[in-house]
């Protein structure tokens, strides 16, 4: 009988003299957590397998926060992220829970990743094969700038190989972080690693061709930051995408938070749904539960899964000290969505397809700026009925066009939302060389005023905090919060940032705390 059975009745009480206690009982922990984002739900999952009795709680019906999909007229859309890297991210929690990933999740692999057009009617493919993209760029640029892409790759890899274990796996507010002796290795490549340039520099030691440095200056949006800002690090970031892989899950990006959700319930975690949390019950510097839809819960502690500057103006008690540094960060870039269904079937654009502006410089000023960034867009169309036919009718696509703007500081985006349609609807009319209005079957938008109100982001900002100040990673709100027992977060505004892979990671890292200090 094992020892923390309830019936289990110890020999030496059944004998005369003193009576020795039985071994306390442990319940298991109850943990609440404050969000169902992807950060959140992979959370719960970690502390479920752990053995705790766990609580979501969100605003929404739905699970999954930025993470969601709608249906109009036939058309299936993702309303959020696209672009999907690191699956096995998703693959480890099946994984952790004894389950085999491919029976519950799955994706496609795509080899051609995203098809660039530039205003002078230049075209590349991009795909997930090194070799492949040499040679194209070699077919477009010439043989120099083919040299130079592979040089390139190389340096991201390195930077990837040699940064993420430590910068993204793992706490940056853990002594056991910088104990291990690699970080030293970290430590003394830092001159190499671009932290004191700008990824613009960067990319222009490597490539002369300024539509090639426009095309790598990109891979900042990927966490919503300028190029121009950023530091040279994020190269990395195209490692992911050239070296790690694109891919697309199968029923589309919708797939990653429903099949996690389904992992999280098979395992018991419960979901209240429809509760927004009010506020996180601390006294005396220990968390006691939460308030949600007027009734306080009981929990020993509690996972923030809400944007930090949320949690702090409208959950935390006063008392709680407030990170100054932390709150004052610069959010990330925010989006304004378009999603059409079109009724018509085009080659010319790809599951990714960018129509880049004519001065990328002057675009990021513009947003960063508050200028009239919706003059000369760089233009996102993601379709994902190329690979997921039933995601449109038989004779149409589901056209996901997306433009990056700033986070809402109360612009007026009822006059600026029509401009920027007409600009985007008249840039692609004329690269499809076809009236693309005409085509518009359904519509629906998605602003950062809708985000901001859906998933409590302040401003509306996609990935939390931005990578403009080269300390961003060590400004990004801890795990843990320090100075009141039981109180964790995860999601996109605390390490490691904003993205679905790095939310995934930060709920697992705030887990793997919870499990040290609970365990
Ligand atoms: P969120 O998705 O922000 O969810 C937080 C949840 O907490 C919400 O459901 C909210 O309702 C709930 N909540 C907050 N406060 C409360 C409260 N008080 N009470 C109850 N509930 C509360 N990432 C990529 O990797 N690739 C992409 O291509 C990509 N593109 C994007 C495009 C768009 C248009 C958007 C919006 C985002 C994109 N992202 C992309 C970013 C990515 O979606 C996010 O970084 C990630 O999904 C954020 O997850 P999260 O766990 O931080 O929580």
């Amino acid at each position: 009988m094992s020892p923390t059975s309830p019936n289990s009745v110890p020999l030496e009480n059944s004998q005369e003299g003193p009576v020795k206690e039985p071994s306390p009982v442990h319940p298991p922990s109850k943990v609440g957590v404050v969000g169902a984002g992807i950060a959140g739900i992979s959370a719960a999952i970690r502390l479920a397998v752990a053995g705790a009795e766990v609580h979501v709680f969100d605003q929404n019906s739905y699970t999954g926060g930025k993470l969601t999909a709608f249906i109009l007229g036939g058309y299936r859309f993702d309303a959020g992220p696209s672009l999907f890297t690191l699956p096995h991210l998703v693959d480890e929690l099946f994984a952790l829970a004894g389950r085999s990933p491919r029976e519950h999740f799955d994706y496609h692999s795509l080899d051609r990743v995203c098809t660039y057009y530039w205003p002078d009617g230049t075209a590349l493919a991009m795909h997930s094969s090194v070799e492949q993209n040499e040679a194209e760029i070699k077919r477009v640029f010439g043989e120099r700038e083919s040299r130079a892409v592979r040089a390139y790759f190389e340096a991201a890899r390195k930077k990837y190989d040699l940064t993420a274990p430590f910068f993204l796996e793992q706490s940056l507010h853990r002594m056991r972080t910088f104990l291990d002796k690699r970080v030293l290795k970290v430590l003394t490549s830092l001159p190499a690693l671009g932290l004191l340039n700008t990824l613009d520099k960067e990319n222009k030691n490597h490539f002369r061709d300024p539509r090639l440095v426009q095309l790598f200056n990109r891979y900042a949006t990927y966490n919503g930051s300028s190029p121009y800002q950023t530091p040279g690090i994020m190269q990395m970031i195209t490692h992911l995408e050239h070296g790690l892989g694109a891919f697309l899950p199968v029923g589309g990006m919708h797939e990653i938070s429903q099949s996690l959700t389904r992992l999280a319930q098979d395992l018991g975690v419960t979901f209240h749904l429809g509760e927004r949390v009010e506020r996180i019950v601390v006294e005396q510097g220990k968390v006691q539960g939460l308030e949600a839809a007027g009734r306080v819960y009981a929990f020993d502690q509690v996972v923030c899964n809400s944007d930090v500057k949320h949690a702090y103006t409208h959950l935390l008690p006063k008392e709680v000290k407030r990170p100054a540094k932390t709150l004052a960060q610069q959010p990330s870039s925010s989006a304004l969505i378009f999603y059409w269904g079109i009724g018509a079937k085009f080659d010319k654009t790809d599951v990714h397809t960018i129509f880049f502006s004519e001065d990328y410089q002057r675009e990021f000023e513009r947003i960063h700026n508050n200028g009239p960034f919706w003059e000369d867009p760089t233009i996102y169309v993601h379709v994902t009925s190329k690979v997921e036919p039933q995601d449109a009718p038989e004779h149409g696509e589901n056209w996901f066009v997306m433009i990056n703007v700033p986070a809402d500081q109360g612009q007026d985006w009822d006059r600026i939302i029509p401009m920027a349609r007409a600009k985007i609807l008249e840039r692609l009319s004329k690269e499809l060389d076809t009236d693309v209005e005409q085509l518009i079957e359904v519509e629906d938008v998605l602003e950062p005023r809708t985000i901001a109100s859906r998933t409590s982001s302040v401003g509306g900002a996609l990935y939390g905090t931005s990578s403009n100040d080269r300390m961003a990673a060590f400004l990004r709100h801890p795990n843990k919060k320090n100075n009141v027992e039981g109180l964790y977060f995860c999601g996109g505004s605390a390490h490691p940032g904003g993205g679905v892979p790095l939310c995934l990671l930060s709920g697992k890292i705030a887990a793997e705390w919870w499990q040290d200090d609970n365990q």
